[in-house]
């Protein structure tokens, strides 16, 4: 399907304010990607994947003042979506793992919050079923930024 990506996130931030009705998070916007740029994606599929990004962010950010920044740039065949959080960020070493199945950072931390260790695994599967990649940046005590690419349409395609 041919989506205006940049639409697109919006409506799906605006669905995940109204179905979580967390008034104590903040959501920054950031969009530079014009609006008549498309991408061909399963809406669906990346819907998901934003959702457990976004729930991650909520779950792990322990604060009063949480904020969440979602950032959209473009490039000359790719868009690129970041989702940043303030949250208690990951280790170093833990980094590498958290898009496997079944990974849990640190368990103490990880039981009262709850979940199996799927979410971000789904993401990976997701969008690399969209020829997009999705990476993760975090800095302990400072926050998480989970990235990911997709494909834009190119003229005449
Ligand atoms: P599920 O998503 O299946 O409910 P989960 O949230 O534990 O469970 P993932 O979403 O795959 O699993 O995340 C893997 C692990 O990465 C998490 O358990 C958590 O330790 C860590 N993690 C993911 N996102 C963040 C984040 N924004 N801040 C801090 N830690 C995170
Ligand atoms: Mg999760």
């Amino acid at each position: 399907e041919d989506i205006q990506v940049s639409r697109f996130i919006e409506d799906c931030m605006d669905e995940l304010k109204l179905e979580q009705g967390h008034g104590d998070i903040k959501i920054k916007m950031q969009n530079q990607v014009e609006e008549d740029t498309l991408v061909i994606i399963d809406s669906q599929k990346i819907r998901r994947v934003i959702f457990n990004i976004v729930q991650n962010a909520i779950k792990y950010m322990e604060k009063d003042d949480k904020i969440l920044t979602i950032s959209l740039t473009e490039r000359q065949d790719t868009v690129s979506i970041s989702i940043m959080d303030n949250g208690v960020g990951i280790k170093k070493e833990q980094l590498p793992f958290i898009f496997n199945k079944f990974y849990r950072v640190d368990e103490s931390r990880n039981t009262k919050a709850g979940g199996t260790g799927l979410g971000l695994s789904i993401a990976k599967q997701i969008i690399e079923a969209h020829g997009g990649t999705i990476w993760a940046r975090s800095q302990q005590g400072e926050g998480t930024t989970i990235c990911f690419t997709l494909k834009k349409v190119m003229n005449g395609e």
